[in-house]
C-alpha cells in the first residue's frame, strides 16, 4: 500500500537496520526499542492486522519460519525471546501493517499489564 510506513520500509524506499530478509518475510529492528532486542516482523504482502492475515494463514506460517529460522541462527531460541502482536486501539496498534515483535535479550516481566 502506497502510504503504508512498512510497505516502505519493505520496497527500501524508507530506511530500516534489516535482521532477515527473504522473498515473503522482513525482520527489522524496531525504531523504539522496549528491550535490549526489539525486532519486528513482517510479511511484504500488505495486511492491516492478524484478523485480516488469517484470510491468507500461509502468510502466518512463512513470517513465523522467518521468526524460528532467525532466532535459531542467532541463537536467541536457546535464552528465549517473545512474540507480540497487537490489533486495534485498545491493544496499542499504532501501524497498521501486521507485524510481530520479536522481544529478547535481557530477563522479560511476566506478561500482563
Ligand atoms: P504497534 O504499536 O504494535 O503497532 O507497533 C509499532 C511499532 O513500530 C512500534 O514499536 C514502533 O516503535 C515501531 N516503528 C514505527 N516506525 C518505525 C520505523 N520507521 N522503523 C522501525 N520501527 C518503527
Ligand atoms: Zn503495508
Amino acid at each position: 500500500m502506497s502510504d503504508c510506513i512498512f510497505c516502505k520500509i519493505a520496497e527500501g524506499s524508507i530506511p530500516s537496520t534489516k535482521v532477515f530478509e527473504n522473498e515473503n518475510v522482513l525482520g527489522f529492528v524496531d525504531l523504539h526499542p522496549q528491550a535490549k532486542i526489539h525486532l519486528l516482523f513482517i510479511h511484504k504482502n500488505h495486511t492491516v492486522d492478524i484478523n485480516d492475515m488469517a484470510a491468507n494463514p500461509v502468510h502466518i506460517g512463512e513470517v513465523f519460519q522467518g521468526i524460528a529460522e532467525y532466532t535459531k541462527s542467532a541463537g536467541l531460541d536457546k535464552t528465549g525471546f517473545r512474540v507480540v502482536t497487537n490489533l486495534g486501539r485498545e491493544a496499542g496498534q499504532s501501524v497498521f501493517h501486521t507485524h510481530f515483535h520479536v522481544v529478547g535479550g535481557e530477563h522479560l516481566g511476566h506478561f500482563g499489564r
